[in-house]
């Protein structure tokens, strides 16, 4: 697989340090509020990467920390009158609501920060005996002049970097651009003890101690979204790469901005659309398609059209999945000979499918050749085929689509492939009214499906039932 390295700015050969394995970094989210859309994003493009990696064979360890203690999570908890870990439990838990609606796979490791002050707190140490880390009257800081490659991942000019930091005022830094380790406790704030006084650990030296400590000196793989770049990222190397002496990460992945009437999708603009609501309108696997229907380093627009685009597009791959389900059971052809050359081509939509994701994880060309397969699978299975043919289809198709994650069942609400009761129970209530001949009420229950958006169909191998694919 080849991978867009944000740090040499070149595609290069995905190469993990240990062959078989690969251990992946993602940066979590800070919870303190729901997740917007654009915070799915590196979400779901990370998971088709994981699972890519794994269908190709490699043992994957994927690691995504929680934020639990910063500013954010501070206010809401003094806000609401509670424990700041009430806020950060409650958060968690719906962040797991979310990342399983939208079928992202659990991290195999997902630590939070204040499990880790004792890591964080001995990476502090080696910084301090380096000479990395210096006092102030609130805290630890990092010496940033002190670390030569300082600007490396974002590129920038030190002169830049230190004219960009002069507005962040605090008392008692040696350069404006140095950053907090260690953030000594103002009364009332949770605090964790160390050598320098009650306090908390700062947001970048969490994601070093935590990528250190549960993957080891170097990662395969680091990623986030854009934004974490700069100073988020390029904080991360300096810690970790002045205390270790060894690169942080051989491979860094950045996913591009979602965003909404062209502004970047984001909390502090106040433009958002949380995957709550957006799940609500348009299933969350409609969502987790549309995030996957561009590249992940493309800008991607949120709008109402694009999402029911997506959902059409996902009925068209559920309605393909089912029908084939139900021929694998019910069809009646016997094999012929255009069938088996028809099946001598499935393998080929599954290499340039692969091809796709191994260049630089092109979901938006993967989707591009999952149709096509659909579109000829549709034409090949539309009269009577036989049910090997059927068989095989639904097995090239579910390879695939296994592969982006997107056919997946997390209950009907959520947009899964089975039918809800209700529409199942009408189904049956149709099939009885048509036994007894009462065809004023079968065509009625029809009618009622239809604004319910499924269509039934008789065909020749029975009733069956498929989404509207229009939007
Ligand atoms: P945050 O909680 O703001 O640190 O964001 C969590 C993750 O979402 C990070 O990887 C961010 O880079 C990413 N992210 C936030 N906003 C967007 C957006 N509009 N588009 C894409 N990724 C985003
Ligand atoms: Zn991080």
């Amino acid at each position: 697989m080849r991978i867009y390295n944000t740090l040499t700015r070149e595609k290069e050969e995905f190469a993990p340090i240990r062959p078989g394995k690969a251990g992946i970094y993602c940066c979590g989210p800070t919870v303190y509020n729901l997740i917007h859309v654009g915070n799915a994003r590196p979400m779901v493009v990370f998971d088709v990467l994981r699972r890519h990696l794994e269908a190709g064979g490699l043992d994957v360890t994927f690691v995504q920390n929680f934020t639990d203690i910063d500013d954010k999570v501070i206010d809401k908890a003094v806000r609401e009158g509670v424990p700041f870990s009430e806020i950060a439990r409650r958060y968690i838990e719906e962040y797991y609501t979310d990342a399983h609606g939208l079928g992202v796979r659990d991290a195999d490791i997902a630590p939070r920060a204040t499990d880790c002050v004792a890591q964080i707190l001995s990476l502090i140490q080696i910084l301090y005996d380096k000479g990395f880390a210096y006092t102030t009257p609130d805290g630890v800081y990092y010496r940033v002049n002190k670390f030569p490659d300082y600007g490396k991942l974002s590129r920038q000019p030190l002169a830049d970097l230190e004219e960009g930091a002069r507005v962040e005022i605090s008392s008692g830094k040696e350069s404006p651009m140095d950053f907090a380790l260690w953030k000594l406790a103002k009364p009332g704030e949770p605090s964790w003890p160390s050598p320098w006084g009650e306090g908390r650990p700062g947001w970048h030296i969490e994601c070093s101690a935590m990528a250190g400590d549960r993957l080891g000196q170097t990662l395969d793989i680091h990623c986030g979204g854009q934004d974490l770049i700069f100073p988020h990222h390029e904080n991360e190397i300096a810690q970790s790469e002045a205390a270790h002496g060894a690169p942080l990460a051989r491979h860094w992945m950045h996913n591009g901005f979602l965003s909404l009437d062209n502004r970047k999708m984001s909390k502090s603009l106040g433009n958002i659309f949380t995957v709550r609501e957006a799940a609500n309108a348009y299933g969350y696997d409609a969502i987790r398609y549309f995030l996957l229907s561009a590249h992940y380093r493309s800008p991607l627009n949120y709008s109402a059209d694009s999402l029911e685009q997506s959902r059409a597009a996902l009925s068209r791959l559920k309605n393909t999945e089912g029908r084939l389900v139900f021929l694998r059971q019910n069809a009646t052809g016997t094999p012929s000979a255009g069938e088996e050359a028809f099946l001598a081509t499935l393998p080929g939509y599954k290499a340039r499918f692969d091809a796709a994701l191994d260049d630089d994880l092109n979901t938006a060309d993967a989707l591009g050749v999952l149709f096509e397969m659909i579109r000829e699978i549709n034409a090949q299975t539309a009269g009577n085929p036989s049910r090997a043919l059927a068989d095989a289809c639904l097995r090239a198709l579910r390879e695939q689509a296994d592969v982006l994650g997107l056919l997946y069942t997390v209950g009907a609400a959520a947009g899964a492939n089975a039918l809800d009761d209700e529409t199942e129970a009408l189904i049956e209530k149709r099939q009885a009214a048509r036994a007894a001949r009462d065809f004023a009420e079968a065509d009625r229950i029809r009618d009622q499906l239809k604004t319910l958006g499924i269509l039934l169909e008789d065909t020749p191998q029975g009733v069956k039932w498929r989404r509207e694919e229009t939007v």
